[in-house]
């Protein structure tokens, strides 16, 4: 399949993966795009699984077919199903600083209740210890200063973003 290769964005949640796409999104307008559906890992668990890989699997290449960079936002149980497809994308993790931190940036960003924060911490310290598995992310991300993961970011896509640049409409 030609086109650019799809971006898988992982991490858990509050690391900063919307704030950073938000970013991306804004500074190249036309050069990323989304695919209807996702291959996580509730898809997974249904009956019709193997029928929904596939369709996911379209959704991704329609996007690529249109020179497009598809971006996949999935937690750990979705990188591990990609893996098993042919997509070849670019698996990038976003983790926090600490847990203590995206404690913090959680509570600021005011979407979870006392409840949803224990679980959402407690699935961020299995998402952190799994990111260092070798060979799992093409780049592990630390979102500290957002400029410096920001960087890192575009430097990650900077091949599939010229590509799309250059055939571009
Ligand atoms: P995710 O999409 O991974 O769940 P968000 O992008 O929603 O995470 O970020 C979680 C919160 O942390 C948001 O309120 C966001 O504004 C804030 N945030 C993101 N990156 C940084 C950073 N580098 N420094 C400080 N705050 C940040």
């Amino acid at each position: 399949m030609s086109g650019p290769r799809p971006v898988v964005l992982s991490g858990p949640s509050g690391a900063g993966k919307s704030t950073l796409l938000k970013r991306l999104l804004q500074e190249h307008r036309g050069i990323f795009g989304f695919s209807v559906s996702r291959l996580s890992a509730r898809y997974h668990e249904e009956p019709e699984a193997r029928r929904g890989e596939w369709q996911s699997k379209a959704a991704v290449q329609a996007v690529q077919a249109m020179n497009r960079i598809c971006v996949l936002d999935v937690d750990l149980q979705g990188v591990r199903n990609i893996k098993a497809t042919d997509l070849q994308p670019i698996y990038i993790s976003v983790q926090p600083p600490s847990l203590h931190v995206l404690e913090e940036r959680l509570r600021q960003r005011n979407t979870e209740t006392e409840e949803s924060l224990e679980k959402r911490l407690a699935a961020a310290r299995a998402d952190m210890e799994s990111s260092k598995e070798p060979g799992l992310f093409d780049a592990v991300i630390i979102n500290d200063s957002l400029e410096q993961a920001y960087a890192e970011l575009k430097e990650a896509l900077s091949e599939e973003i010229k590509k799309a640049q250059r055939t571009g409409a």
